[in-house]
């Protein structure tokens, strides 16, 4: 078996033991994203010498006989909405092009100090503002199941790389899906933990009340691994947790007993694929096999999730990306070219003896933030903008910001008492497979509605997996999502890691045809 086929935790064996060095390993990577990425376009940004010299020092470093953190010399992709230190990271945004954050985010301080070779910077929906990776102001990437699909968003490019063999592993952001839904698409699996698990220190802040950071893999124990390094207590981050980090790598392999399992009734309504719809129920079917009880339950509040999301988020976006003002970092418009029209507007009026119009007229700062901000921002990014604003403006705050909120604790509550009943929920992370990348230009609805399944785990604050459970008639993957009460993270590991030892579908791969 090729390198680029083993698990992470299979690859961390063999490290450890000396039975390969981090150098091959990463090359394995490197060839892989070298010839296959060309067609998948994952990544946004691969300095192969780099990640070599990473790999080789860590080389060393265990030949000297050194202790070498838990990643020991694994590669690892990070989508580009993290700040790494020195290097690019654009949120796939041409306002952050050129821009070189002068620290490291958090988990990028963690993943080095863990030993980790950071392999490159992943594709995303531009500021994490999407669900098919189509919105990255450089390229779409491309589902490697199917090429002329979206990967899913907006850690498109995470997942993409880990379902075509260029990355062990990588890591991504969810915001009201984003690491779970691609996941789902591409066949691999993603967990969002319980905000306020890892900490968002660095990580450039899409709405901070529910952006969360976590770990794409191939299985629910590579994920576990990742996990474990990146959770924890910061005191960067105010709203991350001081609580104690389970080994959720030693944990993950031991079953849970008597699981009670949810399924949500509002889940299977109106709306969910057929081929969707019989997979997550062949999933259910798989875990009362392994004795876990199954209950219906309801979400009597699910049905206004996405309605609730596509308030808050947006509200939050508006605020969080005024600071883009051209001034503190990031784009700024040409201002030469800025003043000379200006001056040629101003001249006209003036010619044209037009008072009121010349009243009007931008002040050349005013002038800088527009055209900035025309510039740099994409289209739904503009539009997420435009709505926040709207929804947070006087007169209207109360009607929908305020309402939102109330709302939001509602589906809190809805929680709360579904797990007085249960200990996890099960069903689908996405309505239907990967779509075609173009299908929802023009209908950016359409694409908001297939978070139905994930804004409400980050609404509430709890955590959420996406495995793959299955493939449709034309074999794209299917997820299915586990949720779990507020830091339930190791058992929700664990019964995931149950499912994969029952079923086969995580060591599905693409068979990513002329690549
Ligand atoms: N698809 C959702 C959105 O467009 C979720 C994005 C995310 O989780 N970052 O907002």
């Amino acid at each position: 078996m090729s390198l680029i086929e083993l698990s992470a935790t299979e690859l961390l064996q063999q490290l450890s033991r000396g039975d390969v060095s981090s150098r091959q390993v990463t090359r394995a990577f490197l060839d892989a994203i070298e010839s296959r990425d060309g067609a998948v376009r994952a990544f946004l940004r691969v300095d192969a010498d780099a990640v070599l010299a990473r790999a080789e020092a860590i080389d060393e470093r265990r030949a000297k006989g050194d202790r070498i953190g838990p990643l020991g010399g694994l590669p690892v992709a990070v989508k580009d909405v993290l700040c790494t230190q020195g290097e690019v990271t654009s949120c796939a945004s041409k306002m952050l092009e050129n821009f070189r954050p002068p620290y490291d985010a958090t988990v990028i301080a963690r993943l080095r100090s863990a030993d980790a070779v950071i392999l490159g910077k992943t594709n995303m929906d531009e500021f994490a503002m999407g669900g098919s990776t189509e919105n990255s102001a450089f390229h779409p990437t491309h589902n490697p199941w199917d090429l002329q699909r979206i990967p899913g968003g907006s850690s498109g490019g995470a997942a993409a790389a880990v379902a075509a063999g260029m990355a062990p592993l990588s890591i991504g952001s969810d915001t009201g899906g984003s690491i779970r839904q691609p996941a789902g698409l591409c066949g691999v699996t993603g967990m969002k933990p319980t905000y306020g698990r890892v900490s968002r220190y660095g990580l450039i802040a899409f709405a901070s009340s529910l952006d969360q950071i976590g770990p794409l893999a191939r299985t629910a124990q590579d994920a576990a691994l990742l996990l474990e390094v990146i959770s924890g207590h910061d005191p960067l981050d105010s709203t991350s947790v001081d609580r104690e980090v389970p080994s959720y790598s030693q944990s993950v392999t031991r079953p849970l007993e008597n699981l009670r399992l949810g399924v949500v009734r509002e889940h299977f309504g109106e709306g969910l694929d057929a081929d969707v719809n019989a997979s997550v129920r062949e999933a259910i079917e798989v875990y009362r096999s392994l004795g876990a009880t199954i209950e219906e339950i309801s979400l009597p509040h699910a049905k206004y999730a996405v309605a609730t999301y596509y308030i808050i988020a947006p509200s939050e976006a508006s605020s969080n990306l005024a600071r883009y003002d051209g001034v503190h970092y990031g784009h700024r418009t040409d201002q030469r070219a800025m003043m000379r029209q200006l001056e040629a507007e101003r001249s006209a009026l003036e010619k044209a003896g037009d008072e009121a119009a010349l009243a009007q007229l931008d002040s050349p700062l005013v002038r800088m933030f527009r055209r900035t901000r025309a510039e740099g921002f994409g289209d739904e990014v503009k539009r997420r903008i435009m709505l926040g604003t709207y929804a947070l403006s006087a007169g209207y705050y109360d009607a929908y910001y305020l309402k939102a909120l109330k709302v939001r604790r509602l589906i809190r509550q809805d929680y709360d008492a579904a797990f007085e009943q249960v200990d996890f929920i099960i069903g689908p992370v996405a309505p239907k497979p990967a779509g075609k990348i173009g299908e929802f230009q023009d209908d950016p609805l359409s694409l908001y509605l297939l978070d139905v399944y994930t804004v409400s785990a980050n609404l509430a604050g709890t955590a959420g997996i996406s495995i793959p459970c299955g493939l449709s008639g034309a074999g794209l993957p299917i997820g299915l999502q586990l949720q779990s009460p507020p830091f339930e993270e190791e058992r929700l590991l664990r019964a995931a890691h149950m499912y994969q030892t029952a079923t086969d579908w995580h060591q599905r791969r693409p068979e990513l045809q002329g690549i």
